[in-house]
């Protein structure tokens, strides 16, 4: 299923090829969000054209509307959404989990909501137990359970090449006996996923379980060894990683040490990050695939990506300074926007006016950037010259002329 290619001598980096029942991805790579089964504002041709081979589905989300019951009527997500390439559905545990941080962290400090209530559109958790997570939909506030089995469940369903086990994904401000709780108790989830899987899952469909333990090393050490005697696919690693980019630095280093001591030879997925910082860094710590919002959310607010460190990468296009401005967002970049030659006068001018054009120009761009960037990480570990070309990056090289730019 994953065959490495080249070993970076001094990180932990590494490429490979990702061997799917709908096709193949080169890692490093990152993995653009599908989350209601649409990269939004683009058609899947366009996705695959700048370059990617996978997008990721959001389980959560569908099974609240349209349904896995529609969607396995249609043949499963891959032709629903007429995306024929690799898909990764996640286990829906984040969102759900996601929706109750407020819940859980009141129910651990001893202030009871009462429930239901609070959540913005009535979406709220009710109960969290060794079953599942019981929750009201943010829709229409009918009761739903997600559990393990229900998890795996919807994604055989949706079809996906690689299903997400089901996981607690614990927030930060939870006490370490919390953490340690949970990730526990995710173990004995990840069985029940690979058991209902074994006997029910789709041919050729891959199950990775996911890492947790929060910003503790030792439980961190603990979640990577039951998740790779699991026996499951891929490794993904979840959770709080942290209040600031060092400390989720660290996190993923202890996580990655740790795997490839462990299982080497598996894939490993890093859940939900996405900044340029972050992919650089990731891939030196030996990450093969990550899924982020950003580069397609801050697009839907009308902030471009660009090679500036300085300012966090990003170029708002909403800043009255460009109002004028007859410069592309990137010269040299190769997306429909700037060598289109659209301006940062005309795009600052769609943004304002909330044009949704604008926001589809930005989308193409920022993800022309992020699979630059990749392809340059992929070209730079193969020959040998991460180091310096990881350098020229984190400095300010433009992604395409990294590699170049490294000498
Ligand atoms: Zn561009």
């Amino acid at each position: 299923m994953f065959a490495l290619r080249t070993r970076s001598p001094d990180s932990r980096a590494r490429t490979g090829t990702l061997r799917l029942s709908h096709g193949e991805v080169a890692t490093p790579a990152f993995v653009p969000l599908a989350t209601r089964g649409v990269v939004k504002t683009l058609v899947p041709d366009e996705v695959a054209g700048i370059g990617f081979q996978m997008v990721l589905g959001n389980t959560f989300h569908l099974l609240l509307s349209p349904g896995p019951e529609l969607i396995a009527r249609f043949g499963g997500l891959h032709r629903f959404m007429r995306w024929p390439r690799p898909l990764i559905t996640d286990s829906g545990g984040f969102q759900v989990f996601s929706m109750g941080h407020g819940g859980v962290a009141d129910e651990i400090k001893g202030r009871r909501r009462a429930p239901g209530g609070e959540h913005a559109g009535g979406g709220a958790i009710l109960s969290i137990d060794e079953q599942g997570v019981r929750f009201r939909s943010y829709l229409d506030g009918s009761l739903r359970l997600l559990s393990p089995e229900r998890s795996m469940e919807v994604q055989a369903a949706l079809g996906s090449d690689i299903a997400l086990a089901f996981d607690e994904c614990t927030p930060f401000h939870v006490s370490r006996r919390y953490t340690e709780t949970s990730m526990r108790r995710t173990h004995r989830w990840l069985e029940r996923c690979l058991s209902w899987h074994a006997e029910h899952g789709p041919p050729g469909q891959r199950v990775y379980g996911i890492v947790q333990g929060g910003v503790e090393r030792d439980l961190r050490l603990e979640s990577a060894a039951a998740v790779a005697a699991s026996g499951c696919d891929g490794i993904a690693i979840g959770g709080s990683l942290g209040r600031e980019q060092a400390q989720m630095l660290e996190v993923v280093g202890w996580t990655t040490a740790e795997l490839e001591r462990l299982a080497p030879e598996r894939p490993r997925h890093l859940l939900g990050i996405g900044d340029i910082d972050g992919l650089v860094t990731g891939v030196e710590l030996g990450i093969d695939t990550f899924d982020c919002a950003i580069p397609t959310r801050l697009a839907r607010h009308g902030v471009a990506l660009v090679p500036a460190p300085a300012h966090r990468w990003r170029l708002d296009l909403g800043r009255g300074i460009w109002r004028s401005s007859p410069e592309v967002i990137l010269d040299g970049c190769a997306c429909p926007a700037c060598a289109g030659g659209f301006s940062r006068a005309y795009l600052h001018y769609l943004v304002r006016r909330r044009e949704l054009t604008a926001l589809r120009l930005i989308t193409l761009h920022n993800l022309h950037y992020v699979a630059r960037l990749m392809e340059d990480l992929r070209t730079a570990i193969d020959r040998g010259r991460l180091a310096e070309v990881a350098c020229a990056l984190r400095a300010g090289a433009p992604p395409g002329e990294a590699v170049s730019a490294a000498g």
